[in-house]
């Protein structure tokens, strides 16, 4: 009984995210005379709700992670499952923009040549490696959650969870009090998504709204590039890690992942997705003490859909200004973008800061952003649902990974 009630109240939840989804398209269309008035007064709502899930981002990464490591209570077993998860994340994410870059290749012949002068964005300064591994660790306690520097949170995170592991018994009421607050932000993220069709619904509005159906059509090509690009992905790697490393049918994995694939559709965010990907993966079979380190981080450091969108957009953005990549340049592109998209949380939109930083690592033009960023929310969507399913993925293969160790470790 108790658990009929449970589905009742969340499957409605996805379908109004969509149903708002469409609806606020619609609404776009019927309102692209009065652009003004659904920036001036829809927008804003869009964006209470987008602050909204900013605020959630870091207690949540930052208690989950403790958690997660907590509850492993062996710092030995932390570093094995931490090191299979960040070389998961980033041989996946250099597949994802391997592919993203044939993808734009093979369609570079149908981009259009667009006029490119008189095109502006505000320039975002790039960081060197060195000081992207100094940047990782914090120097205070309060900045990286004041300014939400993820991965000096993840950091935090970790070191936090070790000590408490070492501390033992005297931790024990602090391990405790973790785990408490992390059920009670979770809960706090379950009332914000609650007003997810209202925001989904205000912040596409607008932009259809702005840009019309028009760029839509212009801008189709490089649109379908991604999103084929994404089906390779999640129907190629995903499928084959799951099947070869993770022992799951690709096709129930996809099957079990599609309450969260919506979500993450609608919602544009992967770490408002975490409570749907987190129940999603547990009903797969993934061991929750992994899951709740594996998929927050994930959240954070692993954008495989992202990865894709720099790909394509690189490509299309040269081929707008009559630049051909080298092969040296794609190489370059590859590094970068891996790197890129670590340390930016799943949020909406964040994808864009990156592509800034993987043009001008090739030397193209960074205002080029500009053509794309009209649509970025359209990219965003798909980028996301790629992204959470990589990080379920790496769930499952991690999970299956670990007890194969511990069943070795047990027959020795
Ligand atoms: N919206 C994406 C996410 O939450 C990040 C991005 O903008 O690419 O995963």
């Amino acid at each position: 009984m108790e658990h009929k009630e449970e589905k009742k109240i969340k499957l409605p939840l996805a379908a109004k995210i969509f149903i708002a989804l469409l609806l606020g398209i619609l609404a776009g269309l019927a309102l692209q005379s009065h652009a003004d008035l659904a920036e001036t007064y829809i927008r804003p709502f869009g964006t209470i709700f987008l602050n909204l899930l900013k605020f959630i981002v870091v207690p949540i990464v930052l208690f989950s992670i403790i958690d997660g490591v907590i509850s492993m209570s062996d710092i030995r077993k932390v570093g094995v499952i931490g090191l299979r998860t960040v070389v998961y994340y980033l041989c996946t994410t250099a597949f994802a923009i391997v592919i993203g870059l044939a993808g734009g290749s093979v369609f570079s012949r149908f981009f259009p040549v667009l006029e490119t002068s008189g095109l502006s964005f505000q320039e975002t300064e790039g960081v060197p490696p060195m000081e992207t591994l100094v940047n990782m660790f914090p120097s205070n306690i309060i900045q990286p959650m004041s300014e939400a520097i993820m991965l000096q949170v993840i950091v935090m995170a970790i070191l936090i969870g070790f000590a408490i592991i070492l501390a033992g018994e005297e931790a024990a009421p602090a391990a405790k009090g973790i785990h408490s607050f992390g059920v009670v932000f979770m809960k706090c993220m379950d009332i914000i998504l609650r007003l997810s069709p209202v925001g989904v619904f205000c912040l596409i509005c607008p932009v259809v709204a702005s840009n019309g159906a028009s760029i839509l059509g212009s801008l189709a090509m490089v649109l379908l590039a991604a999103y084929v690009c994404y089906l390779v992905h999640m129907l190629v790697v995903y499928s084959a890690a799951v099947g070869l490393l993770g022992g799951m049918r690709p096709l129930d994995f996809l099957k079990g992942q599609l309450p969260a694939m919506i979500f993450a559709f609608s919602s544009a965010s992967s770490v408002g997705t975490l409570p749907v990907n987190m129940k999603g993966c547990e009903k797969m079979g993934a061991d929750p003490e992994i899951s709740s380190f594996v998929l927050p981080l994930g959240a954070t450091i692993n954008m495989d859909g992202t990865a894709i969108y720099q790909g394509v957009c690189a490509i299309f953005i040269a081929a707008c200004y009559g630049v051909r990549l080298t092969p040296g340049q794609m190489v370059t592109i590859v590094l970068t973008a891996t790197l890129a998209s670590i340390g930016t949380a799943g949020v909406p939109g964040a994808g864009v800061v990156m592509l800034a930083m993987v043009l001008q690592s090739v030397g193209l033009p960074v205002e080029g952003i500009a053509l794309v960023a009209g649509v970025d929310r359209i990219f965003d969507m798909g980028r996301t649902v790629v992204n959470i399913t990589g990080d379920a993925s790496c769930a499952i293969v991690v999970s299956r990974q670990e007890r194969l160790r511990e069943q070795r470790k047990a027959a020795k």
